[in-house]
């Protein structure tokens, strides 16, 4: 399992123009590989690999001594980096989708380098980063410690609205087994709350989101107001990246306090696989909440990891059409909140989706209800 650490960095005036500047030699030879690449099909036909950048960036850095100043090996990962997207870019083109080309990339937003601990990128014993090329070393705050005895792999350093920050990959071996008490529970997404439990809980939208993504829709109607390139317009889309970046924390934060209270609580938690193709056009009512979703999701799953918990994604078509008691098919409008039944099952429309879904992960005894092989809004 590997996990993600970030830590924002808090950098000197003269640290942040060193890697303002790091990120822009970096972007000069993305591009740069790119225009080879471009240049190497169009007048000898031939597709240029990784290897072959790889191996004249020794080369390179001696004809650049601002290349030559900073880390090789993050150097290379920006050559890897640009292999990745060609490799997406033609694996979309198998597949039919008629993808864009890879593009050049401007320099404001190429927002982060790749590091290999120990290689470019050092921890210090001040417990202060070092990293090749930059003045001193950079203050990490560190808000919540490393695991114990975890050796560190890869780093990404970023800069996001104005602010920087490193990132640890971390690798973590499966935590052993552990026996827990059979408290099984259904996730269903809500049409008016976040999530619904098979519990009969219902977890509401956080206010905050409401109402930060209010102050975020007014910005960016500032932004689109104001003379293009203005000075006043760069103002306003600052803004709207820090309140973005505001949105997404809060979020996530969220995201971790009811992962973590679903996994103390549960042995077996069932969710909806929100991302099978080719969903029912209703479920669409549910993709306003996807992307919070997917992250609670992901939340859930590293975290059961290491608690013995068990996770199962289902179908989720018709899980809102479908009775949890007797397993008839009972149709529903987006407008009806509650769910009835002749079998005198009466539930929240959403407690009793997710109490479908719960049957459906078939954990513990059930009716062992199917996927409706016809497909039915949700
Ligand atoms: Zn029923």
């Amino acid at each position: 399992m590997v996990l993600s650490y970030k830590f924002r960095l808090f950098t000197t005036a003269a640290q942040e123009v060193a890697l303002t500047g790091m990120l822009g030699a970096f972007c000069d030879l993305y591009n740069a590989a790119l225009q080879q690449r471009i240049e190497a099909y169009r007048r000898r036909g031939i597709s240029l690999r990784y290897g072959n950048q790889a191996a004249e960036l020794k080369a390179v850095r001696e004809a650049d001594e601002r290349l030559a100043g900073y880390s090789f090996s993050a150097e290379q990962q920006v050559l890897r980096r640009l292999e990745k997207t060609f490799a997406a870019f033609f694996g979309r083109v198998k597949r039919g989708d008629r993808p864009g080309f890879p593009r050049f990339r401007p320099k404001a937003r190429f927002d982060s380098a790749d590091f290999r601990v120990g290689d470019g990128l050092t921890l210090r014993k001040s417990q202060k980063l070092g990293i090749v090329g930059i003045p001193g070393e950079i203050k990490v705050k560190w808000h919540r410690p490393l695991p114990d005895g975890t050796k560190l792999g890869a780093a990404v350093v970023s800069r996001k609205a104005g602010k920087w920050f490193v990132c640890f990959q971390i690798e973590l071996p499966d935590a052993e087994p552990v026996e827990r008490e059979f408290s099984p529970v259904g996730i269903d997404v809500g049409l008016t709350s976040l999530v619904a439990l098979s519990t009969g809980e219902t977890v509401p939208t956080p206010q905050f989101t409401t109402r930060a993504a209010k102050a975020l829709r007014r910005t960016q109607r500032t932004v689109a107001r104001r003379h293009r390139n203005s000075r006043r317009q760069r103002k306003a889309k600052a803004r709207v990246a820090r309140l973005s970046a505001h949105v997404a924390n809060q979020r996530r934060d969220f995201s971790h306090k009811l992962s973590r209270k679903l996994v103390d609580e549960h042995s077996h938690i069932a969710f909806e696989d929100l991302n099978i193709k080719g969903l029912a056009a209703g479920m669409l009512a549910k993709s306003v909440h996807n992307a919070a979703w997917n992250q609670l999701v992901q939340h859930v799953q590293y975290k059961a990891a290491s608690a013995g918990t068990v996770v199962a994604l289902v179908d989720p078509r018709g899980t809102s059409q479908t009775c949890p008691e007797c397993g008839t098919i009972k149709p529903k409008t987006l407008a009806q909140r509650t769910h009835r039944c002749e079998c005198g099952c009466v539930l929240d429309r959403d407690v009793a989706a997710a109490r479908v879904v719960l049957l459906r992960a078939g954990f513990g005894p059930g009716h062992g209800l199917q996927a409706p092989s016809q497909r039915v809004a949700a």
